[in-house]
């Protein structure tokens, strides 16, 4: 542990072997507020305190996995036992183990965005609500709101001014849609994203004694990205810390980016009146960025009004200027970065995972891939629609949902008539009136179908039965085979992939190898499981980190490319030369975000993150006209290249020069004005798939492929061996085989016993993983 701890600076050293009491690291980017989280883990653990008692909090499940690789190098396996992970993953485990307070399965669905979205989506309509007044999306985005403020249905109701407020937005029946959608993801089974929070928060207050348990487990609480945690993750986390209060959060107001999803910045500010004695340690040395890097940065933030004071410096080399390009379209903006890549690459023998190029919004990256590609310079777009939530994957799992939980209702929309099997809407929507008139799920009205009175015809009933009878032999197959085995049987058996295969377009066949890739995912999971004698439900365990899963995890095919993301995607990260694109006024700072100061203070923010996203070299381009809905517009240079202290950005081209760029191409050295081509305007068809183009996703889960050691089964038998299990009994282990208890500790989520096995082993196994037998 010493060699460790002198890695680190003396101010890092002070926070890092505090190790009790509350205590705040607020520090500018890359002064290594990160590596003080990790390294002060290690140090716990080397002072002896449990794994077990260590709740970590991480923005991104990368991050996570990345932390936990780096304390397994300097203390070795009992890393494998740390609770860490984002806000979602982690509670979601949690909520496995306790939802049944609240009236949940422990089997319990997770809607993802596109599940709400669609059941919102069907409310509407079952409302008759006009679609364009209650957009799917606004709605969506409210009622996320209210429920990372705590604002239940009930409270709701009891809120004049949010009720005016909605009905001052023409939407007076938002409360009715809230209560409609709760009701029904509560019948389905199903918790979203902003439930893992809310439904903590609930258990929490509501149970004492779950609270006493938790609060008695995690003894020692740390948080990263603290600016960023929203109302519900913060009562969370001031409830958990209660007791002991050892709570160590990190984090930088100057990069607090997440207030659109209901951040709030003054969860930092307020820490310290939160908590009695709280020590506050102050980080200033950076360490990623070059000077001049560090001193562009410095100089933007300089022009927030609300921020907290501090000081960043570097003790690294000067470095070359921020340059500063003018493109004249996207396009040309994309092949002057694809160029500069080239050239760099080639000049100074990196590789292509030296560079990276950040946007502001998604849609921006397909110019950028246009000229990538033409260089034959492999990337990789992080971020967008995320591999699990495209159409062919997301109806293979929504099968493994279906069968694992046959409540919920948006895997049975998805699948019932998919392949296609005579089953229409109108069928459906009958069928969700009959489950919404008795309280009964879709499934079990098609179960019950013949003893109800309802007007389908007798043909279409047959295929209903039909139905049933598939999904229940797969839930029979479900009690003995493993995951992998069940996903193939069902893609092969359910028509999915015969449906893919008939298609013969370049595109079915990307899809069935995606349909692989998902069989391949599932392989690789259930064999990590078996290599750690965790034979547990890896079905539930699976779909759980395909629902928050984004494309950042699961890093899969050559590493070696080009990383294209939204500037939100990018914190926390670094690269050798980071390209920032799209600097211009109206797109960054963006139209939606000039409306207050604070709005556009966030939006320098996140160019402050952007910026000190770079070790070596800032890029930052522009273009004098980009197509933006649907037009030709001229763009304005932004005001934040303008920010910058002169003596830090090289501005290749002067900035306010206007030009009438059909006229002036040749100023362009790298444009031959022959052939400078205007893009056409977008067709509908493109403007619609840019259009349902997903933002990226808050969440970021467990890589697919990761190998981790698996939380709790809590099926109905394995807490049943949980509790009947006694010193003494036989056990049947499906690896080790038969063996005597010989001891038992812990309760919950940590019980362990110790077996001895006639294969002369003697183990001490986790119960949540082992799923013994008792013979
Ligand atoms: P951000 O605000 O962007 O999240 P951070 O404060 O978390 O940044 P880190 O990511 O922990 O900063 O550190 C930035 C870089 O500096 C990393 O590459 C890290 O390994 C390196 N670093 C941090 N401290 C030291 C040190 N004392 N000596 C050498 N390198 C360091
Ligand atoms: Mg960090």
């Amino acid at each position: 542990m010493e060699k460790y701890l002198s890695q680190l600076n003396d101010a890092q050293l002070e926070p890092t072997i505090q190790v009790n009491g509350p205590m705040i690291i607020i520090a500018g980017a890359g002064s290594g507020k990160t590596r003080v989280l990790t390294y002060r883990i290690a140090y716990l653990l080397s002072k002896g305190i449990d794994a077990f008692n260590i709740l970590a909090l991480t923005f991104t499940n990368k991050a996570a996995k990345e932390m936990k690789g780096r304390i397994a190098d300097i203390v070795g396996d009992e890393a494998k036992n740390l609770w860490m992970g984002t806000f979602h993953s982690v509670f979601a485990k949690i909520l496995r183990f306790e939802g049944h307070h609240l009236g949940y399965p422990s089997n319990f669905t997770i809607y993802d965005t596109q599940d709400s979205q669609k059941l919102m989506g069907a409310i509407i309509r079952e409302m008759g609500l006009d679609k364009d007044i209650y957009k799917t999306k606004q709605v969506y985005s409210r009622i996320s709101s209210y429920k990372n403020s705590l604002v239940t249905v009930k409270a709701y109701f009891k809120n004049p001014e949010l009720m005016e407020a909605d009905a001052m937005a023409r939407r007076p029946r938002m409360g009715e849609i809230y209560k409609e959608y709760v009701d029904r993801c509560f019948k389905a089974g199903a918790m979203d994203f902003d439930d893992l929070l809310l439904r903590t928060n609930e258990l929490l207050t509501r149970f004492p004694n779950v609270l006493a348990q938790y609060q008695d487990k995690f003894r020692y609480i740390l948080v990263d990205e603290y600016q960023d945690t929203n109302h519900s993750q913060y009562l969370i986390v001031r409830a958990l810390a209660d007791r002991f209060q050892n709570i160590c959060v990190v984090g930088d107001d100057a990069q607090s980016i997440y207030a659109f999803r209901g951040a709030n910045i003054n969860n930092i500010l307020n820490f310290q009146k939160d908590y009695d004695d709280v020590k506050m340690f102050r980080l200033e040395q950076n360490y990623r960025s070059t000077k001049n890097i560090v001193g562009a940065a410095n100089s933007v933030i300089e022009h927030n009004k609300t921020k907290i004071d501090k000081i960043v410096w570097t003790a690294n080399v000067e470095g070359e200027k921020v340059i500063v390009h003018r493109a004249m379209t996207d396009a040309d903006e994309g092949r002057y970065v694809a160029s500069t890549i080239w050239e760099t690459k080639m000049n100074n023998q990196l590789d292509n995972s030296d560079f990276a190029v950040l946007y502001r919004t998604n849609a921006q990256s397909r110019a950028i891939e246009d000229a990538l590609r033409k260089r034959d310079l492999p990337y990789r777009i992080y971020g967008g629609l995320s591999f699990y939530q495209r159409k062919e994957i997301k109806d293979v799992t929504a099968y493994l949902r279906l069968i694992l939980n046959s409540a919920d209702e948006e895997a049975l929309k998805r699948i019932i008539n998919y392949p296609a099997r005579g089953i229409g809407q109108t069928t459906l929507d009958r069928l969700v009136v009959a489950a919404n008139a008795t309280g009964k799920t879709i499934y079990d009205v098609i179960k019950e179908i013949d003893s109800i009175s309802i007007n389908i015809n007798n043909g279409t009933k047959n295929k209903l039965r039909d139905f049933i009878t598939l999904i229940e032999s797969y839930k029979v197959m479900n009690k003995t085979a493993n995951a992998f085995d069940l996903a193939e049987h069902v893609s092969k058996t359910s028509g999915l992939v015969k449906e893919l295969g008939k298609d013969g377009t370049p595109e079915g066949v990307t899809k069935m190898d995606n349909v692989q890739e998902l069989l391949n995912g599932i392989k690789d999971f259930v064999e990590g499981q078996i290599e750690l004698a965790d034979a547990g439900d890896s079905l539930a365990e699976f779909l759980e980190d395909v629902a928050l899963a984004t494309d950042l995890d699961g890093d899969k095919g050559d590493p070696n490319h080009v990383a294209l993301m939204s500037i939100h995607m990018a914190k926390g990260l670094e690269f050798g030369h980071v390209f920032i694109v799209g600097m211009e006024e109206d797109l960054f700072p963006s139209a939606m975000s000039m409306n207050t100061r604070s709005e556009l203070e966030e939006e320098r923010r996140l160019f402050y993150v952007a910026l000190t996203r770079a070790e070596q070299q800032a890029y930052l381009t522009y273009t004098l006209s980009r197509y933006r809905w649907g037009k030709l517009i001229d763009a304005e240079p932004s005001r934040f290249i303008e920010e910058i202290d002169d003596e830090f950005v090289n501005i290749v081209t002067p900035l306010k020069e206007r030009h009438n760029p059909m006229l002036d191409a040749s100023i362009f050295d790298d444009v031959e004005p022959n052939k400078v081509r205007f893009k056409k305007p977008k067709t509908a068809k493109l403007q619609k798939k840019e259009a349902m183009k997903k933002p990226e996703k808050f969440i970021i889960s467990t890589p697919k492929k990761l190998k981790r050691v698996k939380h709790a089964k809590v099926s109905d038998d394995s807490n049943a061996v949980d509790s009947k299990l006694t010193v003494g009994n036989t056990v049947n282990h499906q690896r080790f085989g038969r063996g005597q208890v010989i001891k038992l500790e812990g309760t919950g989520a940590d019980a362990k016993a110790e077996i001895k096995f006639q294969n002369g082993d003697t183990k001490n196994l986790l119960l949540r993983f082992a799923k013994l037998e008792i013979l």
